[in-house]
């Protein structure tokens, strides 16, 4: 590891001018995936600027089928809070799926979305959820943020405070873990709205990263039951190849657990 400088925030707008001070300063979560990358040395902040002991990104809020979680939430926290499984059990088996006891007490919502890991399981939560990230500048649809491979439309400095969605009529996660890592070989969030209208997200098996699948989205939307997934076509040209498994592996799995996902709805 490099050297790096530490600074501890207290508030949203210390942690905003620390950031600011320095080009090569990098805002610390959970640092479960930070440090790893900085042991590897590939990646080299001179200034590490802590969010964890900012009591704005902290906290889970459910207001009628309205959920708010801070940024700073701890994956465990997410997956034994018992005010989000009253209203949306699936994202609460999603957090416990992550990683290990280790990485699920230290890794929160807002380091993983930021990091948006193309095997990561929130983005799949936060797209299939239909849900708004807030950050210190503005409130962005899921939908337009995550833009690829470790990218988000995060500019530079910005930070994710919370993410906000309107808990769905029914919901289910089901994922075919790596079997070292536990990310996602291929995750499937389907979440199906008051209103009858269906969102499925897919992470780990997009070659550019998270992704909503409209042939499954309009099945089910039509019928919601894993019986009709059998009928629907999923194209292996954007789907990963990868030492883990080539994109006709995964178009299966994008079908069987999608599968799972609406039966354990
Ligand atoms: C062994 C292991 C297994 C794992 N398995 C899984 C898994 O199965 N599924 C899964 O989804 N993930 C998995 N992870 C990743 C884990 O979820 C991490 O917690 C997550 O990727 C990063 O969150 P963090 O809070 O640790 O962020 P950090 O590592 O501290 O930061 C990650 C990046 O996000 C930036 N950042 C952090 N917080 C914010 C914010 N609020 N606003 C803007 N930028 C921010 C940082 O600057 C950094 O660039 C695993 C990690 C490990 C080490």
């Amino acid at each position: 590891m490099y050297e790096t400088t530490y600074h501890r925030a207290s508030s949203l707008a210390e942690a905003v001018r620390l950031r600011a001070d320095s080009d090569e300063a990098k805002y610390l979560a959970g640092g479960m995936t930070l440090i790893p990358t900085m042991k590897q040395r590939l990646a080299a902040p001179s200034e590490l600027v802590d969010l964890r002991h900012i009591a704005e990104l902290r906290g889970i809020a459910v207001k009628g089928r309205r959920v708010r979680i801070g940024a700073g939430t701890p994956h465990n926290e997410v997956a034994t809070s018992a005010a989000i499984s009253a209203v949306c059990p699936a994202l609460c088996h999603l957090a416990a799926l992550i990683g290990d006891p280790l990485v699920r007490h230290m890794g929160t919502l807002g380091g993983s979305i930021a990091n948006n890991d193309p095997a990561a399981d929130y983005p799949a939560a936060m797209l299939g959820l239909d849900a708004t990230i807030i950050t210190d500048r503005r409130e962005i649809p899921a939908g337009d943020f995550f833009t690829g491979l470790f990218e988000t439309a995060l500019e530079d400095g910005e930070i994710v405070v919370a993410a906000t969605f309107e808990a769905p009529a029914r919901a289910g996660y089901s994922k075919f873990a790596n079997p070292a890592s536990r990310f996602a070989m291929t995750g499937v969030f389907a979440a199906q709205a008051a209103d009858g209208t269906v969102r499925v997200a897919v992470t780990g098996a997009g070659a550019n990263g998270v992704f909503r699948h409209a042939g499954l989205e309009a099945a089910l939307t039509r019928n919601w039951s894993p019986d009709v997934v059998s009928d629907v076509a999923v194209e292996t040209g954007d789907l990963l190849s990868d030492l883990h498994g080539n994109a006709d592996y995964r178009a299966n799995l994008v079908k069987v657990m999608a599968k799972r996902a609406v039966a354990t709805a």
